[in-house]
């Protein structure tokens, strides 16, 4: 019988894993500029990372985690019936989103210093959520994320959403259709009053919501505002508002925060009811949508300041915040805007043999070519010269070197360049000089890499 990959989840094939590659990379360079560093965290936490730090009563948490066990606890909790007996440390889970894991690491490896600057890093890879699959909606997604770990400044939070926004951009994202959504959630001082406000209002209008809202009153009762239900929605669109419940130095916060977008030409739409699914937020919270051809899942990417998570991780307290934006989302958006940008795969030139007599030669130019960091293909099916020929075109390689035993007799090779269809005969050992003169760019040689096209004039190399 064959498979099928597990349900919700897609195979990168090639064209999607370049795409990914390049996207990771220019949000590597973009990042870099705004002083990011790579971190990757595992795959898998403990447990308690994400439900201490994500909130046990979030959906992320509560209704849609990979649990893991290793085949030897899976084997006693099965024996036992549960697994209870356990230790903290064995009981394991898939990480949902990346911040958890992160500031777990920052934690852990004192990452931001008393007094040093903040710790900013990024990360991307695979996410995994137990959700029900539909478009835009996986149960394993990829995440490109950013954190910065160390300050409280609303600097830091402009930042932040100015660097998602240039990266969104430079992706080809149409910003017409985009909107930025921001709130403010507040902080320890404002926010439980204003909780247990929502609460008390939830409470006044149980009749006219649904069940799940009912329960949130006592659990999670801001996450009332995300409810899908319509008669919920239309109730809570009467509920307090955060904004009008922030301290003084949160709203000064926020003001400031927004200043910072004003002046840089962010455009943002205050949206009070933006209380996002994780518990961990305090003050700025954001997300990014995409208001056309999405479906229901419009969300390309969000994030806000955790100014607690540290702290809820073990460590020291240490102001924090970050983002994380949906590659698959994002290329959702860029597919309806018409704006996903190839990245094809990349042959410079092919070595086609006339008979079998000239392969050993072959391939010794092809592994020359590839040392010098030319990316260059030869048959391996013993194809007639016609299909080699067919196949150099499939490439779209720009050279095709043609190897026959009469040439080869002189020590020569016929070059030929595949748009200008020009041909010349090249001396093999010059060609061979040539890419000598390049060998080792590939483990990290200082020298320009060799342009194919030199191979063409590879005689006046002599
Ligand atoms: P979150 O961690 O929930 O704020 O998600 C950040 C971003 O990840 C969202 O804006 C989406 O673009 C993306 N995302 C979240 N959940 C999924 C999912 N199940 N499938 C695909 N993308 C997702």
């Amino acid at each position: 019988m064959a498979y099928n990959a597990p349900e919700g989840t897609a195979d990168m094939l090639p064209a999607a894993a370049r795409l990914w590659r390049s996207t990771v990379d220019s949000a590597a360079k973009l990042f870099g500029t705004y002083g990011y560093e790579p971190i990757y965290t595992p795959l898998f936490e403990i447990t308690d990372v994400f439900t201490h730090g994500i909130g046990e009563a979030t959906d992320v948490v509560g209704k849609e985690m990979f649990v893991v066990r290793s085949g030897e606890n899976y084997k006693r909790a099965l024996a036992e019936g549960d697994d209870s007996k356990l230790k903290s440390k064995q009981k394991l889970s898939l990480r949902p989103e990346g911040t958890a894991g992160v500031v777990r690491a920052v934690v852990q490896h004192n990452l931001v210093e008393q007094g040093a600057a903040p710790a900013k890093l990024f990360y991307a890879g695979p996410m995994f959520r137990a959700e029900r699959p539909q478009k835009g909606r996986l149960r394993q997604f990829h995440q490109i994320g950013a954190e910065c770990l160390g300050s409280t400044e609303p600097t830091a939070d402009a930042e932040m959403i100015i660097m998602l926004m240039r990266f969104f951009e430079k992706m080809g994202v149409p910003m017409g259709k985009t909107r930025l959504l921001i709130n403010s959630m507040g902080d320890d001082n404002c926010r439980p009053a204003y909780r247990e406000s929502v609460r008390q209002f939830i409470l006044d209008h149980e009749g006219e919501m649904c069940e799940e809202c009912r329960r949130r009153a006592d659990t999670n009762p801001l996450r009332a505002f995300d409810c899908k239900n319509e008669a919920c929605a239309h109730v809570m669109e009467n509920a307090p508002k955060i904004t009008d419940h922030l301290c003084d130095d949160c709203r000064e916060h926020y003001e400031q925060v927004k200043a910072l977008l004003d002046a840089a030409g962010v455009k943002y739409i205050e949206d009070p009811t933006l209380v996002r699914g994780l518990d961990y937020y305090t003050r700025t919270v954001f997300e990014v949508q995409v208001v056309e051809g999405m479906g229901s899942q419009s969300a390309i990417g969000g994030g806000g300041r955790y100014d607690k998570l540290a702290e809820i991780e073990g460590g020291r307290p240490t102001p924090g915040l970050g983002f994380a934006l949906g590659f698959e989302r994002m290329v959702l958006a860029l597919e309806a805007a018409g704006t996903l940008a190839d990245s094809p795969k990349r042959v410079d030139g092919y070595i086609a043999c006339v008979d079998p007599s000239v392969r050993a030669t072959a391939f010794d130019l092809v592994c020359a070519a590839r040392d010098a960091g030319l990316s260059v293909e030869m048959d391996h099916q013993g194809k007639s010269l016609k299909s080699q020929f067919k196949m150099a075109d499939k490439l779209g390689v720009r050279v095709v070197i043609v190897l026959g035993p009469d040439e080869l007799a002189q020590g020569k090779a016929r070059v030929r360049n595949m748009s200008t269809h020009a041909e010349r005969l090249v001396d093999i050992a010059a060609a061979k000089r040539l890419l000598a003169q390049f060998g080792g760019n590939l483990v990290g040689g200082g020298a320009a890499p060799v342009s194919i096209d030199a191979l063409f004039d590879a005689e006046g190399a002599e």
